[in-house]
């Protein structure tokens, strides 16, 4: 039997789910997890840091960078473009560092049809009602905008259960958590 070691590890949720916060977390805790980061037409928001956060492009810039084939996967969420720069993610996983990608729902099914044995992680609020609150009270966005990132995450929670893993985000240390031990071991595997 081969056994394929899983570096590659991809955490969804729905817009204001907590993923960001918990892979800010894990990066502080494991400096030496790769994070990558992705390429994006949408504007900065406060807190945003270009090259640190995202790498902000034009679109014209970002579809040259399709036609060049320089994403390991790229995807429209929200109206913008989103994708993952194929360089680095392969030398990371040449490295065998642990690698961490944040991807929508359509990015993870990409990346998981590229790679079956990455691990897909879906990070779900506790209920519709605390999620729509806690994407009011981030307060990042637009009441456009939270409209839209409402309608996709309903879709989007739908296919929660097409991932690896599924981690309820209601006491964000649990979720830290939970999510450490799918990275070290094994857990709630759907
Ligand atoms: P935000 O604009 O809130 O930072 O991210 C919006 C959505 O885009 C999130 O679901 C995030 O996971 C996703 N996303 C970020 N980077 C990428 C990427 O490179 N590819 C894909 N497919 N989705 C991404």
């Amino acid at each position: 039997m081969k056994v394929v070691n899983p570096n590659l590890y991809i955490i969804s949720s729905v817009a204001g789910g907590g993923k960001s916060t918990i892979i800010a977390a894990l990066l502080a805790e494991y400096p030496e997890f790769y994070f990558s980061i992705s390429c994006t037409t949408r504007e900065p928001r406060p807190g945003d840091k270009d090259g640190k956060t995202y790498h902000f492009l034009s679109v014209p810039e970002f579809q040259k960078r399709i036609e060049a084939g320089e994403f390991y996967e790229w995807a429209e969420v929200h109206g913008n473009y989103y994708g993952t720069p194929k360089g680095p993610i392969l030398e990371a996983l040449r490295e065998h560092r642990v690698a961490l990608l944040d991807l929508d729902v359509q990015g993870a099914k990409s990346v998981k049809a590229i790679r079956p044995e990455s691990v897909t992680i879906f990070i779900e609020p506790p209920s519709r009602e605390i999620w729509i609150e806690r994407l009011i009270r981030r307060g990042t966005d637009s009441k456009t905008s939270i409209e839209r990132r409402i309608q996709n995450g309903i879709k989007e929670l739908d296919e929660a259960p097409s991932f690896d893993y599924v981690v309820v985000n209601d006491r964000l240390e649990d979720a830290i958590q939970d999510v450490k031990s799918i990275l070290f071991g094994s857990k709630n595997k759907t």
